[in-house]
């Protein structure tokens, strides 16, 4: 995955290296440049500098020195397209959508998230006896067996933990279940619940077949 240069400058362009450097560790204005206890190596006295025009570091003790793409690598232990990312975040600047490896992970998870839950709300539709009452009201509204297959309805039980409970023992994390729009975090108190209960479920595919949400 290739960030395009003109980005990799607008978050330049962006972020201060002081603003970054000073989460680590305090930085105080000495003439034209502002100086710290080095984050690299252990200190006393401040020999860390940051230059606010250049946004580089450089360090007289350790000669560690750089920009601030290279500080947050060195600092956080990242890879370059990393701390581009990372920074690229704080700023607001936008990255296409990437290939990265971790990326397409994260989409694979989220996608057998929802096929998950499909299939689980096909089968409380079809065998429960909770789904029967919605069944009845499919087949009453003209929905037959086999249309119902086609498309993945379902039933999703009137439960706050039914799919967290069965995703729980495919391995699905709640929290890839929250970022498939399924669950939601509980916000009094840790955990999560269904975001649907006790609705028929119509989900989304698209022509090949996939559960879009
Ligand atoms: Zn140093």
């Amino acid at each position: 995955m290739r960030i395009p240069d003109d980005k990799i400058e607008e978050v330049r362009a962006t972020v201060e290296l002081v603003d970054v450097a000073g989460e680590y560790t305090r930085m105080k204005r000495s003439g034209s440049r502002y100086k710290g206890l080095c984050p690299f190596h252990d200190e006393n006295t401040p020999s860390f500098t940051v230059d606010p025009e250049k946004n580089l570091y450089h360090c007289f003790g350790c000669k560690a020195g750089g920009d601030l793409f290279k500080f947050v690598q060195e600092v956080e232990g990242m890879s370059f397209i990393e701390s581009v990312r990372m920074l690229a975040e704080r700023a607001g600047v936008d990255l296409p959508e990437g290939d990265a490896p971790e990326e397409s992970d994260k989409r694979a998870g989220i996608h057998h998230a929802l096929r998950f839950a499909a299939n689980f709300y096909f089968k409380r539709l079809m065998r429960s006896d909770e789904g029967e009452a919605a069944l009845r009201y499919l087949h009453e509204r003209g929905f037959e067996d086999d249309t119902i297959k086609e498309f993945g309805l379902g039933w999703a039980p009137d439960a706050w933990d039914g799919l967290l409970e069965a995703a729980q023992e495919e391995q699905i994390k709640p929290e890839t279940l929250e970022e498939a729009g399924l669950v939601k975090a509980r916000k009094k108190s840790d955990g999560y619940y269904d975001r649907f209960r006790g609705r028929i479920m119509f989900p989304i595919l698209s022509h090949v077949g996939k559960v879009l949400g």
